[in-house]
């Protein structure tokens, strides 16, 4: 999930600044990416403009973490549906099942607000009744769900978490990498905190962005169809068409002003429908 408007202007002047001083940090360029990966990303309808180099693989339409691997297995995306809630092809089984997570705290782990965000996130989910619950716990060995700091260079690049989506064998994406900066250069509330938190636990269970066909309705900029992107995009029944930026919106809108954006009607519905 990123934060548009003048926050990343902001955040992108940091970055100017920084590299400036920095001869071994640079701003990512295209030309560090591979043709073969950028050629499976446009087949697949993805956003070609966004993509960032990160630790392992790629940062994709803001927030989706792809292996190169994974990448080079997307299949072109077959149809572009344009409705409001949407799922990938993998989803969580096993149900009922709890959802176990995990994130440090103290000296070297997350502040107490990026905590309570954390527990914030898991109140809202296990509010719903779902089949699904979360749980945080101390171990994080046996946690379905780490929650680990982005990289510094992701952080000044404004990018807030980062996430990917249920593996093949419906276990829900291992992994949430989050910003330490929320509180301390963004100001973010708990519940700000707490809705980038769902978010992207949302992507580890399956949802992709809610303005899938259109991401310049919560980011900003030209139209731009995010496309199947081979991994599925199905619209999820008794959801709306159309994405809208009213009230405060989807929780899976791709983009975020670092509002509060507790489950929308039709979050809801679209949870119970795959939970
Ligand atoms: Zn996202």
């Amino acid at each position: 999930m990123r934060k548009l408007n003048s926050l990343l202007l902001m955040v992108a002047c940091a970055c100017l600044i920084f590299t400036s001083c920095d001869n071994n940090s640079e701003i990512t360029s295209e030309q560090e990416i591979p043709q073969e990966v950028l050629a499976h990303l446009e087949a697949a309808h993805f956003d070609t403009d966004h993509v960032m180099v990160t630790e392992g693989g790629y940062i994709v339409e803001g927030d989706i973490f792809f292996t190169e691997q994974q990448i080079l297995n997307l299949n072109p995306g077959s149809h572009l549906p344009h409705a409001e809630q949407y799922s990938t092809d993998n989803l969580v089984t096993g149900l009922p099942r709890v959802i176990t997570m995990y994130a440090s705290e103290g000296r070297k782990g997350y502040s107490p607000a990026m905590i309570a965000g954390l527990d914030e996130a898991i109140a809202r989910f296990n509010a719903r009744g779902l089949s699904i619950t979360f749980q945080r716990i101390s171990n994080s060995r046996s946690a379905d769900i780490v929650m680990t700091r982005l990289s510094k260079r992701d952080e000044r690049r404004g990018v807030l978490g980062s996430a990917g989506f249920p593996t093949a064998s419906g276990d829900p994406y291992g992994e949430i990498k989050m910003s330490g900066i929320l509180e301390s250069s963004y100001g973010l509330s708990t519940d700000g905190i707490a809705t980038i938190i769902a978010h992207e636990m949302g992507h580890c269970i399956g949802f992709r962005h809610t303005d899938y066909f259109d991401r310049s309705i919560s980011c900003g900029g030209s139209t731009a169809n995010e496309g199947d992107g081979g991994v599925g995009a199905n619209h999820i029944p008794g959801t709306p068409t159309g994405a809208d930026l009213a009230g405060n919106g989807s929780w899976m809108l791709a983009c975020t002003d670092g509002s509060d954006r507790p489950f929308t009607s039709a979050d809801r519905t679209a949870l119970d429908y795959l939970y």
